[in-house]
Parts: structure tokens; sequence; C-alpha cells
């Protein structure tokens, strides 16, 4: 079975890492080969945004997947031709804009911060006066690790917020004052069976994913996540891994948006479940039986941001693992990420806290050069 992965990032080269034993063979789609992917599949060069690209791609493959969230829908299809693609183009679509992806939350039951659209800095001010301070002014499209937003907290932080983001439809968001933030990975196959991880309990720092730990939460939690996850792949009869990012404030879940891919708050799942998110996402592209996703203890994974932590000085604790996308440091860049697994939440805090020293460590030196 050959799969075609448009992008070539650290998620399809982790679907690769995950696919090979299963005598699966990938092919990327990325500009340079100076890829994470392009390290352990084949790649085609070309620009994932034109149809003539993928369609190169789809040529030479059985079915086609994405580890990036911007490939323009219509290009994507019309490309496709007679080769499938999974996850779902119509829901990947919706989650490509910030306003239809609250519309779709709703229509399956999911609460969402109140929101305004937002088109001129007349609409700024209308929207503020309704949904009051501190509010977040996001662009509806295209934005990744807390870019393409602004806090706005006071009077004065409205033109400048407008200033940095206007020229794109944006979105202005009341602030939810939030416990903490959670995610669920979700599965499903072609012919509907699902499988959900636990909820990971997710720390970011200015805006990037620092810390996510699984499990983190009660049963009515995971499972009022559950059924609306659910609700939502049945409607669009979808395949693959679908990751749901929550707000969690008074033991309520407010939707803060979804990813139809495999994620950075899944990375746990590597080492940390019975099976890994990657392994889950290709059998549910393929119309395989999922594999169980039990934890195998209580876990943590830790992004390295900008610099590698040496690799002794990570694994020398046990059940430890290191992975190391290959990518060139550049200040915050998601270079990798660590996982500890461990039997008990205390014991896990420990080592967590050990490994973060570690790695905020490297992090300092490099900053310093
Ligand atoms: P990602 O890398 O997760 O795709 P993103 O750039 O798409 O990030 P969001 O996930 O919407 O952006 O926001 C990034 C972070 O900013 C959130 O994880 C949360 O910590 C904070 N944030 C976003 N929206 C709100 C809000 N309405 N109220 C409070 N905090 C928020
Ligand atoms: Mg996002
Ligand atoms: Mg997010």
């Amino acid at each position: 079975m050959s799969i075609g992965i448009i992008g070539a990032g650290q998620l399809g080269r982790m679907m690769a890492l995950a696919g090979y034993p299963l005598g699966m063979r990938f092919t990327f789609l990325d500009k340079t080969s100076d890829t994470p992917g392009a390290q352990v599949g084949d790649i085609v060069l070309g620009d994932f945004t034109r149809s003539d690209d993928i369609r190169r791609l789809a040529e030479q493959v059985d079915l086609l997947t994405y580890d990036v969230e911007n490939v323009p829908v219509e290009a994507l299809k019309s490309a496709a031709g007679d080769t499938p693609i999974h996850p779902s183009p119509a829901l990947l679509g919706i989650a490509q804009d910030r306003l239809t992806e609250k519309q779709a939350f709703a229509e399956h039951g999911m609460a969402t911060a109140p929101y305004r659209t937002v088109d001129s800095l007349v609409d700024l001010r209308a929207a503020i006066d309704e949904l009051g301070m501190p509010a977040v002014l996001k662009r509806r499209q295209l934005g990744y690790d807390g870019r393409g937003q602004r806090f706005i907290r006071q009077a004065g932080d409205i033109e400048s917020a407008w200033e940095a983001l206007s020229g794109a439809p944006l979105i202005l968001e009341g602030f939810v004052d939030f416990d903490r933030e959670v995610s669920l990975i979700a599965v499903r196959n072609r012919s509907g069976e699902m499988a959900f991880y636990p909820l990971s309990d997710n720390r970011h720092e200015e805006g990037i994913l620092r810390l996510s730990i699984a499990p983190c939460a009660d049963r009515t939690l995971q499972t009022q996540a559950e059924s609306q996850i659910r609700s939502l792949m049945d409607a669009f009869d979808y395949a693959g891994v679908l990751t749901v990012e929550y707000f969690e404030k008074g033991g309520e879940l407010i939707a803060n948006e979804m990813a139809p891919r495999v994620h950075n708050s899944g990375h746990w799942t590597i080492e940390g479940a019975a099976t890994s998110q990657f392994e889950n996402h290709l059998r549910g592209i393929l119309d395989l039986p999922l594999g169980d996703t039990s934890p195998r203890g209580h876990v943590a994974m830790i992004n390295c941001l900008g610099q590698m932590p040496a690799l002794a000085d990570c694994i020398r604790y046990p059940d430890v693992h290191y992975h190391d996308y290959g990518k060139a440091p550049r200040p915050r860049r998601k270079l990798g990420h660590i996982t500890a697994v461990r039997p008990d939440r205390a014991s896990l805090d420990s080592v967590v806290d050990e490994l973060l020293a570690v790695v905020r460590a490297a992090e300092a030196t490099s900053a310093e050069c």
C-alpha cells in the first residue's frame, strides 16, 4: 500500500515511521527535500497549494492524506482524481476558517467562546462593546502556534491589534478565563468504527504547546467530549484522526479549535498508549480495525523549542523517549519532543520537573549564542 502525504513535516514523518512496519510505503509532497518527511520516504518536490503538484503526487500513490492544515480544498479535490483522500476535505475546509469551525461546533452541541466576525475597525469597536474585554482578535485563517492573534486587554490595545492583523478576515473571541486546556484525539475508520484517547492536559507557553499530560480527566468530561466528536465525525463520514482542543472552565468544555489530522498533543501516544495516534490514523484511512487507545500509565510529552537537549541527558531516565525531527534550529521552532511514562502521577510529575529543567537549560544556552 502506497500512501501520499501532502506536507513533509514531523507529523508526516511520524506517520511514516508508524506505517513502515505495517508494510506501507510513503511519498511526500513538499517544496524542499530538507524536511523531516524526506528523511524517511520519497519526495515529490512541489507546492501543496497547487493542484498540478498535488496531482503528480496522487498519480504515484493509492491513497492521499495530509499533515498540514492549509491545503486549498478545491485544489485538493480536483487534483486527487480517482485517488481517495482522507480525512474528509469537507471538514478540512470547515476547520480552515474559525467562523465555519465555530458554526460546526454549535451544530454538534459544542459550546464555544462568544464571537463576532470583524472586517473593519468599526466592526471591531462594536464587537468589543458587545463582548467586553479582555478579548482575543484572531485571523480566521492560517494561524498556528498563536500567530495571527492579539489579546485586547484595554481600549488602548484596539487599534494596534487592528493594525497588526487587518488585511485578512478576522474574528473577535471573548476571553475564556479557563482552568486549563485539554484536547481529545479521536479516530474513526471508513466503516464507522471509532476510538478515543483519554483527554490530555495541555500547557502552552507564549501560544506554543510546551507540555501534554494524559490521562487528565474524569469520566464525565471524557464522555461529553466523546459524544460531541462522535456526532461530528459521523456527520462527515470521517476517516482518520480528528483532534479537538478545548478550554475547561468550571467543569464545562468550551471548544476552541479542531485539527482534522494527527496532533502535537497526541505525540504522547507513541510510547504512552497501546496504539499510537499515527498508527490509528493509518488504520482509519485504510479502513483497518482500530487499535487499542488505552494509556500505558501516566504519560507526559514535552516539546523542545529552538534547541534540542542532549540525548544522553534525557534517555538516562527509564521509560523516557527522545524524538529529534532533524530540523534546523530556529528560535521557538518545534524541533523534537520527549515522552515519559510512569505508573503513577506523582512519579510522572517528578520526572517532568527534571526533564523540563534539562530542556529549558538547553534552550537557554542556544538563546545566549
Ligand atoms: P495551534 O498551534 O494550537 O493551532 P492557534 O494559533 O491556532 O494555535 P489557538 O489555539 O486558537 O491558536 O490559540 C492559541 C492559544 O491562545 C490557546 O491555546 C490559548 O492558550 C490561548 N487562547 C486562544 N483563544 C483564547 C480565548 N478565546 N480565551 C483565552 N485564551 C485563548
Ligand atoms: Mg490552530
Ligand atoms: Mg490551538
